[in-house]
């Protein structure tokens, strides 16, 4: 990039920096706030993401559910970042090139030059060798977006006929899922479907008991079956079959069997983390290149291994935004600091919800109410772009 309008003499001619942002996700919130800052230093900005759009995710059960529209959970990444004079690219970083100081992207293999790169590009559904068959009703619970179409899908079919659902995981994210399914089926008059989560070894291995019991008991009252102890082998069109052999009949699937970071970075060369995500040190910066920071699922945070929650994420907004500016002044950079213990809460759906903070633990409409309070707030503080 350059300045040179063709009347310059080449000695005027200024290089502009440029900052690349990988990923539009819960970490870079306050960097893409502030892209008018780094844009009114003479930086340029450049965001890459595949979706113009990115998904709050603590609401993407909810989405599925009905209590939220889609426009409801989601920022307008694009027309945020022109909004301020950032570039913003509609693509999927491929790889970095961090010698020759480089994004290749996916369609094409078009390379994006930088002087500084965050990397907020988060995580996948892993397939844990499932070998998945090609089309079929078959959802990973990330990205939220396709939790949309599995909403439109579930409508269009639920109301001639009842639906076999079989949710794949034991995590929080199948429990809500699986709640937000039934509320949806009500809200949308279907045909009763059958919903049944696969939960694997246990359901909520990591919670307290008492989380667990609570979860449990909300779904099972409405008629949620949950087999434990019961692995999925293979997923066919129309079923799945079990390690015990047997089959359970499913037309659609969703598969939340935990995250993965995005690959971008083994793929890249770059020191990874045993999960494959970026490797970054106390500052969220890569542990070989001075020039690359990143933060929420995709890095492995060196000093200690940190849940993939969004709520960490959420944690490194301010220390990204020093730090990338730090790193384009030359002046000290922020050490990052996870902080204590974090406040949990599962949307069962139907209005319930499981709230966990050390040993606090609460179910019910109450701890519903504080989750869509929070999130709500949340989505208008980041929407409204003025931090
Ligand atoms: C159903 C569900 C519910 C959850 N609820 C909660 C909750 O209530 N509280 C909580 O703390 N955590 C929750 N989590 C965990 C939470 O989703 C993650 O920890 C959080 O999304 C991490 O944020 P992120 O920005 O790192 O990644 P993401 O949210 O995955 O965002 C990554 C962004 O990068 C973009 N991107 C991806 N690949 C590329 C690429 N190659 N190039 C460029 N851009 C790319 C994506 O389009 C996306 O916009 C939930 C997860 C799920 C699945």
């Amino acid at each position: 990039m350059s300045s040179n309008t063709g009347t310059e003499s080449p000695a005027l001619i200024m290089k502009k920096k440029h900052l690349v942002l990988i990923g539009g996700g819960h970490a870079h919130m306050m960097l893409l706030a502030n892209i008018n800052k780094f844009v009114a230093k003479g930086i340029a900005v450049t965001v890459i993401q595949p979706s113009e759009h990115h998904y709050y995710s603590g609401m993407g059960a909810g989405m599925l559910g009905g209590t939220y529209t889609a426009d409801e959970i989601r920022f307008q990444t694009r027309a945020m970042v022109e909004k301020q004079g950032g570039g913003f690219i509609l693509d999927r970083a491929a790889e970095i090139d961090p010698a020759g100081r480089e994004v290749v992207l996916e369609q094409a293999g078009k390379r994006i030059a930088y002087d500084v790169l965050s990397c907020n590009a988060g995580s996948q559904v892993p397939d844990r060798g499932l070998s998945l068959p090609e089309g079929g009703d078959i959802f990973p619970v990330k990205p939220i977006e396709g939790l949309a179409r599995a909403r439109e899908r579930i409508i269009a079919a639920g109301k001639s006929r009842s639906l076999h659902v079989v949710i794949v995981g034991g995590g929080p994210s199948a429990m809500e899922i699986a709640g937000n399914l039934h509320q949806l089926a009500c809200r949308e008059n279907l045909l009763p479907p059958t919903i049944t989560i696969v939960a694997g070894h246990a359901v909520l291995p990591h919670a307290p008991k008492r989380v667990r019991r609570l979860t449990k008991g909300s779904l099972e009252k409405r008629g949620i079956s949950i087999l434990t102890n019961t692995r999925v082998r293979q997923v066919e069109p129309g079923s799945l079959l079990l390690d015990s052999g047997e089959s359970l009949a499913a037309d659609m699937t969703f598969l939340a069997v935990g995250v993965r970071p995005s690959p971008i970075f083994s793929r890249s060369g770059l020191p990874v983390g045993p999960d494959g995500g970026l490797r970054v040190n106390r500052y969220l910066q890569s542990v070989a290149e001075d020039n690359i920071f990143g933060g929420g699922d995709c890095i492995y945070f060196e000093p200690r291994p940190l849940d993939k929650v969004g709520v960490y994420a959420v944690r490194q907004n301010p220390v990204l935004v020093h730090n990338v500016m730090a790193a384009f002044a030359d002046t000290p950079l922020r050490e990052f600091h996870p902080g204590g213990k974090y406040l949990l809460i599962y949307n069962l759906g139907d209005g319930y919800g499981v709230l966990n903070k050390w040993s606090l633990v609460l179910g019910g409409r109450l701890a519903f109410r504080i989750k869509d309070y929070i999130d709500r707030r949340f989505m208008h503080t980041f929407q409204a772009g003025d931090h």
